[in-house]
């Protein structure tokens, strides 16, 4: 099925500007970007990129901003940071636009990680003044008094993708900011429309000016911040192949990183499972809602034997019945996915995978829709069965609208498949049988595992892969933790 434009809504382009202190640049020395619209394939806005020269400036505002914002009480941070929350919230309509004109996410299904950012940002202004630390001592033998600090770092390097441009900045600027942290940030240049305004509000909500600065840039940019020395952490979300040079960089100054990084996620489903569910969940995450461009989707559909043949049936039914099409329109289910090379990349893989003599059950092509939606970058939500586990299909992530399903038999052979990639970034049982839920839970080898639903970013739970899904925590203590030094302190 396939949805016509909406033409009602307003899609004229916010303008984009480099925040670096109380400047806000209309141009940037790495020249421009021309963004386009991923739903017409047309150039939409020319943005300023930022080069090293901004990241360099931007970076000595942060690190002087820092020096009083450290010691601005708790309270006021937090009280700031609530204000921020609350404007997000009086602009969650205007984000829902922008995240849809960002990246062609339906702006429905923008609207859920808008109101999860809020969620976010408030959680962490809440932890602002809750900061503590230990007393050491009672473990000393020789009578030292002993305790420890939990510093913030100095400035933090921030760099982010373009699937959840606000979500994305949401899950770090807040932690960093309520731990005493001044921040630079580079979105992705791909989605530059929900850091503008985010930059925006945070000016309103009276931060300190230099506390957050915000430049769009490319890669040169994002390196330019990796490597400058002032910069004492860098938190990451995209995928490991950035994430490896980034380490590298790291590694000359052995600054730590925070990498959230990519998954391939398994979702297996037992013979006893509420199919309703289990299938719902499975297919809309994986080839729908966001075109199959979410990090912690459940990409890998490992089924059992006995109800193997339904469950693909209502797989493929329910991927059919996706609705295709305006990011704007209210009955659009998915949109188009980010841009041309990752329309090319997806079809490449799927036309790879049915080389290697995967089963095509469901879609597999460009969708092509009509009039100004016909230079889209359209895909069908795609669906392989009989997928050999050990095929390129099952272990590298795809990022795009593509699921492969694949056949067990036993839980330990469930459990076998499921930890047999080199990704850990979440995993998803669905059993009636709880027991069963908590053990295959231990077993697989991820950052986190939902028992029967849906990884829905929740702010006290800790989020954050193993393998090449990542190091680090975003989410509860842990997240605000990775902001934070700690230091030893002995009285003899
Ligand atoms: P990417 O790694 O290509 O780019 C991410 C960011 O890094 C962009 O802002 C880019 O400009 C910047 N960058 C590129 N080269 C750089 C360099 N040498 N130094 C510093 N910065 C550089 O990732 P992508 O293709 O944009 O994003 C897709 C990946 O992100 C997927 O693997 C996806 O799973 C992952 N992701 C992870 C999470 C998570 O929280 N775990 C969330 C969303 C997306």
């Amino acid at each position: 099925m396939t949805t016509a434009t909406d033409t009602t809504v307003d899609l004229t382009r916010p303008d984009v500007h480099l925040h670096i202190g109380t400047d806000r640049r209309a141009d940037g020395s790495a020249g421009v970007y021309e963004h386009v619209n991923p739903a017409t394939g047309k150039v939409d806005k020319i943005i300023p990129l930022a080069g090293p020269a901004e990241v360099d400036r931007a970076v000595e505002i942060a690190h002087e901003a820092y020096k009083s914002w450290r010691t601005t009480s708790p309270a006021e941070r937090r009280r700031l940071l609530l204000r921020l929350a609350d404007l997000i919230e009086a602009n969650a309509d205007e984000f829902n636009r922008r995240g849809a004109m960002d990246n062609g996410t339906p702006r429905s299904v923008v609207a859920n990680l808008t109101g999860k950012s809020i969620e976010w940002t408030r959680y962490y202004a809440g932890w602002a003044d809750k900061i503590s630390a230990e007393v050491t001592s009672t473990l000393t033998a020789d009578g030292e008094f002993g305790y420890t600090l939990r510093q913030p770092y100095g400035v933090i390097g921030i760099i982010i993708t373009w699937n959840g441009p606000l979500i994305s900045l949401a899950m770090k600027i807040p932690a960093a900011l309520a731990a005493g942290n001044t921040v630079v940030v580079k979105p992705s240049e791909l989605t530059p429309f929900s850091g503008e305004l985010f930059a925006e509000l945070v000016a309103e909500a009276g931060i300190p000016p230099g506390v957050v600065n915000i430049l769009p840039g490319d890669a040169a940019a994002g390196a330019a911040l990796v490597s400058h020395p002032k910069v004492q952490k860098v938190s990451f979300t995209g995928g490991p192949v950035t994430a490896r040079k980034i380490l590298a960089a790291c590694a000359e100054d052995m600054k730590p990183a925070v990498l959230e990084l990519g998954g391939k996620s398994a979702n297996i489903v037992f013979e006893d499972a509420d199919l309703d569910a289990a299938c719902g969940l499975g297919t809309m995450m994986s080839v729908g809602a966001m075109s199959g461009q979410g990090c912690a989707f459940p990409t890998r559909m490992l089924v059992q034997d006995s109800v193997y043949e339904e469950v693909l049936a209502r797989v493929t039914a329910i991927a059919e019945s996706i609705t295709i099409g305006d990011p704007f329109s209210p009955t659009t289910m998915a949109g188009p996915v980010v841009n041309q090379a990752a329309h090319e990349r997806i079809l490449g893989v799927i036309a790879e995978a049915k080389a290697a003599g995967a089963r095509l059950v469901s879609g597999g092509n460009a969708r092509a829709l009509a009039g100004e939606l016909a230079g889209g970058f359209f895909i069908e939500p795609t669906v392989f069965a009989e997928v050999d586990p050990y095929s390129g299909l099952a272990q590298n992530e795809v990022f795009g609208p593509v699921l492969a399903i694949t056949k067990f038999s036993t839980e330990e052979e469930a459990i076998e498949i499921a930890n047999a990639t080199r990704y850990g970034l979440s995993g998803y049982i669905q059993t009636k049988d709880l027991k069963r839920g908590l053990r295959v839970a231990e077993a697989m080898i991820t950052g986190e595992v939902l028992i029967n639903g849906a990884s829905n970013l929740p702010v006290n739970r800790p989020f954050g892969g193993v393998g090449l899904s990542g190091v680090g925590k975003e989410g509860g203590f842990g997240g605000i933790d990775e902001f934070l030094r700690l230091k030893g302190i002995g009285i003899a």
